[in-house]
């Protein structure tokens, strides 16, 4: 028999003078606020550690004498003062006039749904890139004061925590969360009580628990299933994010989509923009739908209105990664729903239909049928994306498609070192207003070289510090002995020895190639093992638990990492979070990224580390494939895949030692007299303000704002006015060019001349057969372009033909064209169905060529 371990937590008394410490706990605003992170640090760093940067834990367990202490010392009070008067000065800011250019802070709200949400370590709902680009978003909606909610699941156990052990295996610990400890509190209904929603899982009841999170200006939602009333199997619904099989999967999607559409309602939120943050919450697509169906109105017109109003994002580059749900699945969730629908099960299954899965339901394709605005997430995403997804639209030509994109962009006051902050305060005082404007960045050029330098390296040696601390506990953990322990901290342990830190941190998928650089384990030792430039290289990531081939991946890295040849010098962290990626990105100097080209959607973590002057090496994919321009970093040029896969990896890898051996690591050493390579910074300084301006969320969510939140609230609007009467005719009319388009026809009459000359245009005459479509319901339309290098046909400008009548039941349509350019010109003709209340003209996905 052991003995029990009771627990007591003794709290303070928090005094009066420092109530405002409960304030600055409950709200995630300090998740990008270092002042307000650094005041409780300052009251106590080794609690700080131990309660994982959790505040609320934090005041719940800080000794009494140090609050004591804290109100009679000046200066602790003095920022006290400080960091309260600029949390309310931010809670008193106003909407940025970037967003009230486009909307109305007084009558428009975004929802923004995801299943993940990475606004800090001490909040564990989120996994990775996904989550982290959400909290981004949100933080970004905060500072410019867009009225906006998230919406998501507050997962009792969250992702696991990693660790790994002696033999490199990644072990996984899930560790359920008390949410009194976490940043959030019961949400409440407009009347202002407690309540519960409820939807239907198999014909279950299941009820729901709603909580808000505060984070600055924005309210963030979550739904929770782990109630009493609940079956122990609805109750772990919400347990896991992206834990389970595809059953608990398809349960936590209609928790978020519908749950999370009547948590909305019964706060009483009337969102006039929608947004899916892929393809996960898809299925408040259906629940809004039926609310409308409630009210009388027709299935189709009822999608026409909430696409109308609806934005989605997709982030996955590979089909196999979307979500896709068995059609018997489907018919066991939703068989009553269907029925409240009024429509049949093929025409709700038709919604999720994907090439290559027609007895599946594709949560991806719901969302582009049920959204009207749809984007990926670089510009070599969106046409990724358009190609992959194109089936939507089966005759528009994929580049022309209604998918296009925002590039992804970081949180700037999250992730910015704090030295890089207070410089800038210092400097740049306005820098907080100047985000977005390029030309104010060329100030990074005023810093002095050597200053910049120092600053960077002390960046670094914090980073190793940190290394250092963690690769000891690790290890010590696995048993190691102090002399094993002294090798494997060799460069980490003496912070006066320089040395090219180079940092790869990201999730352990195959595509992402971590193992790239090892291809030529000869030359990449002598790389790292010259005494006069030292190298070192920080790997850091988890594998998601049923992934089997990224866990070996992991487990690589580290016997790389042992072997007498590289210990010291490869090193393998476990427990990659938002804690350990704000050291690396901003402590590393070489940010390598090595992802199989086309399969980076964006990646962030690069953007985070060139905003701190850290230099990416990376393949020209995702947001790189952009942020490239020759001078602010390297780039590893994609090889052909069609080949041979293990050639193509070869010859990148080759490139990438390459590239470090002749340029990176020289570049580094290049020491003038004054002790430190100029030319390096140089670029580092060209990395930071050529990114800065361009890859930060602020940018990103202006841009949403204007090229997508905009268009879909007017949209929305127009469809919604008079009852919703255009909603209606709009689906009338579609209905009708569905039955119709199958025998249109067009045909070209003309004597089709080869040449004419300047000034003169050409006369061009078609056909159509409308199959009892009218004119007004096509356009004809002339497409005149040239040719690119690949020989492929670009289009640079369009004419549209008039109609001038009929002839033996054919349309006559008519255009004198005269091109911009003289020259030789190429052009195709066409025709598609048009009506003035579409969103995109090519929304149907109908197209004909002659
Ligand atoms: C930024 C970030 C990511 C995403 O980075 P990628 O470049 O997309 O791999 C993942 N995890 C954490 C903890 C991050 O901070």
């Amino acid at each position: 028999m052991s003995e029990t371990l009771f627990q007591l937590e003794v709290r303070p008394n928090i005094p009066e003078k420092l109530r405002g410490l409960e304030e600055l706990a409950n709200d995630l605003l300090y998740s990008w606020d270092r002042d307000v992170r650094g005041l409780f640090y300052r009251l106590d760093d080794e609690l700080w550690e131990t309660c994982n940067h959790n505040l609320k834990v934090f005041l719940r367990r800080v000794a009494q004498n140090k609050l004591d202490e804290a109100i009679k010392d000046h200066l602790f009070m003095e920022e006290y003062s400080r960091v309260m008067s600029s949390f309310r000065t931010y809670h008193e800011k106003g909407v940025s006039p970037a967003i009230t250019a486009h909307l109305d802070p007084e009558s428009d709200q975004v929802a923004y749904f995801c299943a993940e949400f990475g606004l800090h370590e001490s909040f564990p709902i989120y996994s990775g890139g996904l989550g982290i680009l959400a909290g981004d978003h949100c933080k970004a909606a905060s500072d410019l004061g867009v009225p906006f909610v998230g919406v998501g699941l507050l997962y009792r156990q969250g992702y696991f925590t990693q660790f790994i052990d002696g033999n490199g295996s990644q072990q996984a610990q899930y560790t359920p969360t008390n949410f009194d400890e976490l940043v959030v509190q019961p949400a409440c209904d407009s009347d202002g009580n407690a309540f519960y929603v409820q939807v239907e899982i198999e014909a279950r009841p299941v009820k729901l628990k709603v909580w808000m999170a505060r984070a600055g200006h924005i309210l963030l939602y979550l739904l929770d299933s782990d109630l009493e009333e609940n079956s122990s199997e609805d109750r772990s619904i919400t347990f896991q994010l992206y834990g389970g099989d595809s059953t608990t999967r398809i349960q936590q999607e209609i928790v978020l989509g519908i749950g999370g559409v009547r948590a909305l309602r019964a706060l009483g939120i009337e969102p006039t923009i929608w947004h899916i943050n892929e393809g996960h919450a898809a299925f408040q697509i259906p629940e809004r739908c039926r609310e409308y169906i409630d009210q009388g109105m027709d299935f189709n017109s009822a999608l026409e209105l909430v696409a109308a109003g609806t934005v989605f994002t997709t982030h996955t580059p590979v089909s196999a990664g979307h979500d896709i749900f068995e059609a018997d699945q489907m018919t066991r969730y939703f068989k009553d729903y269907i029925k409240s629908l009024n429509i049949d099960p093929e025409t709700f299954l038709a919604l999720g239909q994907s090439p290559n899965n027609n007895t599946s339901f594709n949560m991806t394709a719901l969302a582009l049928r049920g959204s009207r605005f749809h984007n990926g997430v670089s510009r070599i995403h969106g046409g990724v994306a358009s190609s992959m997804e194109g089936y939507v639209w089966p005759q528009i030509p994929p580049d022309e498609n209604p998918i296009s994109y925002v590039t992804n962009g970081v949180h700037v006051p999250t992730f910015l070192a704090r030295e890089w902050v207070n410089l800038f305060d210092m400097r740049f005082r306005e820098w907080h207003s100047e985000l977005n404007n390029p030309t104010f960045w060329d100030c990074i050029d005023t810093i002095p070289n050597h200053r910049y330098w120092s600053l960077r390296q002390e960046l670094k040696a914090q980073m190793l510090e940190d290394v250092n601390k963690r690769t000891r506990r690790r290890f010590q953990r696995a048993g190691f002995s102090e002399a094993q322990l002294k090798r494997l901290t060799s460069y980490t342990g003496e912070p006066e020895q320089n040395v090219l830190v180079i940092g790869f941190a990201r999730r352990f998928a195959t595509y992402k190639r971590a193992a790239l650089l090892f291809s030529d384990l000869q030359r990449l030792a002598r790389l790292l093992n010259n005494p006069k430039r030292p190298v070192m290289i920080v790997f850091a990531g988890k594998a998601h638990p049923r992934d089997k081939p990224g866990q070996e991946l992991i487990r690589t890295i580290h016997e790389y990492s042992l072997r007498p040849e590289f210990i010291g010098k490869i090193i393998m962290l476990e427990g990659y979070d938002m804690a350990l990626a704000r050291k690396l990105v901003t402590g590393v100097d070489v940010w390598l990224n090595t992802p199989e080209y086309p399969l980076e959607a964006s990646g962030t973590s690069g953007q985070k580390a060139a905003i701190n002057g850290v230099i990416n090496l990376s393949v020209l994919d995702g947001w790189w494939g952009e942020g490239f321009d020759g001078e602010n970093g390297w780039a590893i040029h994609p090889h052909a895949s069609n080949a041979d896969d293990t050639l193509r990896d070869q010859e990148e890898s080759a490139d990438l030692l390459d590239i470090l051996e002749n340029e990176v690591i020289p570049l580094y050493y290049d020491y003038g007299s004054q002790g430190y390579s100029s030319s390096w910074v140089k670029l580092s300084k060209a990395s930071m303000k050529s990114c800065l301006p361009r890859f930060n969320a602020q940018r990103m969510v202006v841009d949403y704002v204007k090229n997508f939140y905009a268009p879909a609230r007017y949209q929305y609007s127009r469809l919604s006015a008079k009852d919703c009467a255009p909603a209606r005719k709009l689906s009338d009319w579609k209905t009708k060019v569905r039955e119709q388009w199958g025998d249109v026809s067009i045909r070209r009459v003309d004597d089709i001349r080869q040449q004419i000359h300047d000034g003169d245009s050409l006369p061009i005459v078609v056909h159509a057969g409308l199959n009892g479509l009218v004119p007004e319901d096509v356009v004809v339309e002339c497409v005149v372009g040239g040719r690119n290098d690949g020989g492929e046909f670009v289009s640079s400008e369009q004419h549209q033909f008039r109609h001038t009548g009929l002839q033996d039941d054919e349309h006559v349509f008519e255009l004198y064209l005269k091109p911009n350019n003289s020259g030789l010109n190429h052009y195709k003709l066409r025709i598609y169905p048009w009506h003035e209340l579409l969103s995109h003209p090519f929304e149907m996905g109908y197209m004909l060529w002659i």
